[in-house]
């Protein structure tokens, strides 16, 4: 039994850095290219596993070649993958990242390939590794109705259900009604408020829109300027780790990761906010999503 469960996507990131992101019908000369490990889900597993949690990745890859860069890299990082369905006829899923390297802003388009495909039939064959988890973590990259099976059977089971709403798009009322912890970023917030997020009041008030929908703690992360947490009783900001950012790809999945890591160790909700920034502050240090992870050491 794994205490941690992760519903999400692998994608081979494809990253190219340079003196800015390029615009339209621009060409630009880059300094450095990355093939690396990605997908919100995967970077998640990543984060937890390296932090020493339990971690059982439940997702859908192709049979090729960065399907098997997937399965090299979760076996490197020590995660379960009996649960990973890898389809002869679909292709594993890539991003094309864009890395302004002065700011580590940062421009995707992710084609999510096999994963696009997954079924409630499908899940239910490792639908037990859900309900066993203590916690259950996923985001926004698979279908609507996989994702609403599977925090609903969560929930149902007892286990703490993390849904991070990303990328933003469009849910169902039902979504909320299993969400103990929402953790959009400012966009996200907005565009599931139409607030939108400049500084703590703002989050404040996204928050109080977000609990009366029937969430039960949110916490919207902003970037360099840390982080807002609310269950409707107590409010937390914290400031977000000083570091010298050269990537923020992946910040927000390190804070997912070490969110869910935290919570399996039944730390208070402000230790497990302290961990989750510092984890995603030092993920903002190295080039990449996955292998941008820290380890417990490093913290
Ligand atoms: P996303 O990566 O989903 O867009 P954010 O940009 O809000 O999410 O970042 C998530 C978290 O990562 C923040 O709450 C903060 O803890 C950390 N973080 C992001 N950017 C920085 C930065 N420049 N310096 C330190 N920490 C950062």
């Amino acid at each position: 039994m794994s205490k941690i469960s992760v519903l999400g996507i692998f994608v081979a990131d494809i990253s190219f850095s340079g003196n800015k992101i390029p615009s339209v019908g621009e060409t630009i000369l880059g300094e450095s290219y990355n093939i690396g490990p990605g997908g919100k889900g995967c970077n998640q597993a990543i984060a937890i596993s390296r932090l020493g949690g339990e971690v059982n990745f439940i997702s859908k890859i192709g049979k090729d070649e960065y399907g098997q860069l997937a399965i090299n890299t979760l076996n490197q990082n020590k995660i379960k993958t009996s649960t990973i369905i890898q389809s002869p006829e679909h292709q594993t899923g890539v991003a094309g990242i864009m890395v302004d390297k002065k700011t580590g802003k940062n421009a995707i388009n992710v084609i999510t390939g096999a994963p696009y495909t997954l079924t409630i039939d499908e899940l239910n064959k490792n639908i037990d590794k859900i309900k066993n988890s203590e916690i259950f973590l996923t985001q926004l990259e698979i279908p609507k109705e996989v994702i609403l099976y599977s925090l609903k059977t969560a929930r149902e089971n007892k286990v703490l259900t993390i849904l991070n709403p990303a990328p933003a798009s469009e849910i169902s009322k039902e979504f909320y009604n299993y969400i103990d912890y929402f953790t959009p970023n400012e966009t996200e917030a907005e565009f599931y408020t139409g607030i939108k997020i400049i500084n703590q009041d703002d989050a404040k008030q996204a928050s109080e829109k977000l609990l009366n929908l029937g969430i039960k703690k949110i916490i919207i992360t902003l970037g360099e300027k840390g982080l807002f947490y609310s269950d409707g009783k107590e409010d937390i900001f914290l400031k977000a780790t000083s570091v010298k950012a050269i990537d923020t790809t992946g910040a927000g999945d390190a804070f997912n990761g070490g969110l869910a890591f935290a919570l399996s160790k039944s730390k208070s909700i402000k230790e497990c906010l302290e961990l989750a920034n510092k984890v995603a502050g030092l993920s903002t240090t190295k080039l990449g999503a996955g292998n941008s992870m820290p380890f417990f050491k490093d913290i």
